[in-house]
């Protein structure tokens, strides 16, 4: 076994902190001094800001990347006997606020290349109760929002962008969350832009679902102490707010080190047998908020431990720390039995499950790391 000194870790949020950290603790001290800690002008600001990079009219900051898909769904006014189309190949919150307001997911199949929702089999899935599509940016790698869009509105769907892990991708000219009715953020410290802690943001162009985001989340309150309606409490902190600001003028910077990483990566890895590197979409820029690759299963055993699998340990004793995104589809999950899925029904997705590793993949991995990852992927493949 092969001992390294030196280990990549799969993801690393303390050396970006080093890079800022002056800016950020003088932000955080005046913010504790202030004693204003909820709402407030940096919350506003920070969704000002945030609204602007997306060339959006509004944008509304929450608790977190699920309190934004579930607001968005309570603002459609979609419940018990809508159906909602998603991807069984995602994190299971967009599923579960589907679920959270009583209405049921329906699963439809990905796309081999880029993991996303197979565009093509949508419309397919549609019936009368269908009111909305969540299309999940998986990775950064923008979904093919033209022709999503193209189906959405021949069906008179809404359309929700799950943007947790895509913030600042593109597809055509404009930014991934301003191009369905609704763009979905999470602030989640492992995202593109991350937070110190949990925050989420909604985006729309539409004023009356922009007004009606505002009250719900703050408990359906319209006026001061008068409810029409059952809402929730979903605050960023300002806090978190101050720090986003800081952190979104360094976003675009971030993420093109992300794109350089991967094309490092693409350039190497694609010479080595059984890995299937992930391809750029023509049309969108990816923003790698994951770099994914794909151990072929071909010729495997049948035994409960994968390919794929192997691989990892054989990586981890070289150092080199993966992840597996996801290992099981949402379709097949115990919480969605009650649906009635089958084994082989979304077979694209489910293979994913036991073929795909994340790399590590954060801004700050160095070139001496990239190589050390894919010099010890070369090794367990030879
Ligand atoms: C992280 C994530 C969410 C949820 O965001 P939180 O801020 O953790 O609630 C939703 N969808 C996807 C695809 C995610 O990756």
């Amino acid at each position: 076994m092969i001992q390294s000194v030196n280990s990549v870790p799969a993801f690393d949020n303390k050396q970006q902190y080093e890079t800022i950290e002056a800016e950020v603790s003088a932000a955080v001290l005046e913010v504790l001094a202030s004693g204003r800690y909820i709402g407030g002008p940096l919350v506003e600001g920070f969704e000002q800001q945030f609204a602007a990079y997306h060339s959006v009219n509004h944008c509304i900051a929450c608790n977190s990347g699920t309190d934004a898909l579930f607001l968005a769904l309570r603002a459609l006014e979609i419940g018990a006997g809508d159906e909602v189309i998603t991807t069984p190949f995602t994190f299971v919150a967009t599923a579960e606020v589907i679920s959270a307001v009583g209405a049921k997911p329906i699963f439809v199949d990905i796309d081999t290349t880029t993991f996303n929702i197979d565009v093509q089999q949508v419309a397919a899935a549609v019936t009368p109760r269908t009111k909305a599509i969540i299309p999940v940016h998986l990775f950064g790698q923008p979904v093919d929002m033209t022709a999503l869009m193209a189906i959405a509105q021949s069906h008179n769907l809404a359309v929700i962008e799950d943007c947790a892990q895509s913030t600042g991708a593109s597809w055509g000219n404009q930014k991934v969350g301003s191009i369905g009715h609704i763009g979905c953020f999470s602030f989640y410290p492992t995202k593109n832009l991350g937070a110190c802690g949990d925050g989420g943001a909604i985006t729309t162009n539409d004023p009356q679902l922009a007004a009606k985001l505002r009250v719900l989340k703050e408990h359906g309150q319209k006026n001061r102490y008068y409810y029409e309606e059952i809402g929730v409490n979903s605050r960023l902190d300002a806090l978190q707010a101050v720090i986003l600001q800081i952190k979104l003028r360094y976003l675009d910077t971030w993420n093109s080190q992300r794109q350089a990483i991967a094309a490092y990566y693409q350039q190497f890895l694609s010479q080595i047998p059984g890995i299937i590197a992930p391809q750029e979409l023509a049309g969108g820029v990816a923003v790698w908020n994951q770099y994914t690759i794909r151990v072929s299963s071909e010729g495997r055993n049948g035994s409960s431990t994968t390919y794929r699998d192997t691989v990892r340990s054989q990586l981890q004793e070289r150092g080199v720390n993966t992840m597996v995104y996801y290992p099981h589809p949402l379709h097949l999950q115990p919480v969605y039995q009650n649906l009635g899925y089958q084994p082989g029904q979304l077979p694209i997705a489910e293979k994913a499950c036991y073929e795909v590793l994340s790399l590590p993949m954060f801004p700050e991995l160095t070139t001496q790391q990239q190589d050390q990852v894919i010099y010890a992927l070369k090794e367990v493949r030879s």
